[in-house]
């Protein structure tokens, strides 16, 4: 059967940031792989169980998702509260998902705390990025998933025809 991406429900027009807002991406592979019902839709945060809106979380002390995983950072939100257990819950869903669809790539919404995939907000609430990757991308990667930002979709595109490609002559063989 045809391979599954998983994606942020974000970046396929659901109003599910912080902000109550989309990010909504057009490309033409996202327009084919949804027609094919490719795409496995998932919003880490409201999977963990926040509404949108929500206060802004950031990954703390200038630290990015693995740290999170290995219990050495946390997730604040404004407010100050400690929001790590819930961002683990969202991370785990995702990767649960991932899973039981068998899905080997994924492409998220960058500079998330949970879906970023090279910047991330550096934990000081100033609006600043850092290179950093959030918890659920953190946690996909450390499973073997290739996870994408919605800026490298053509990337994404072209390692999945070469996995497909192999895939196929393996079963010529
Ligand atoms: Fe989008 Fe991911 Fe943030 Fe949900 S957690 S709003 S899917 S970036």
């Amino acid at each position: 059967s045809a391979p599954k991406i998983l994606i942020s429900a974000c970046l396929l027009g659901r109003p599910v940031r912080y902000n109550g807002s989309a990010k909504t991406v057009l490309h033409p592979a996202l327009a084919v792989w949804q027609q094919a019902g490719q795409l496995v839709i998932i919003c880490p945060e409201v999977a963990a169980g926040f509404s949108a809106p929500r206060p802004p979380a950031e990954i703390t002390h200038g630290q990015s998702g693995p740290d999170v995983l290995a219990h050495t950072a946390r997730v604040q939100d404004t407010t100050g509260a400690d929001v790590t257990a819930q961002f683990l819950t969202g991370a785990r869903a995702a990767l649960a998902l991932a899973q039981d669809h068998n899905c080997q790539f994924a492409i998220l919404t960058d500079a998330s705390p949970s879906c970023g995939s090279s910047h991330i907000y550096d934990g000081s609430f100033k609006g600043k990025k850092h290179p950093g990757i959030g918890v659920t991308t953190a946690l996909l990667r450390a499973h073997g998933v290739q996870v994408f930002a919605e800026t490298e979709i053509d990337q994404c595109v072209h390692l999945l025809n070469q996995w497909e490609q192999k895939k196929f002559s393996s079963r010529e063989k």
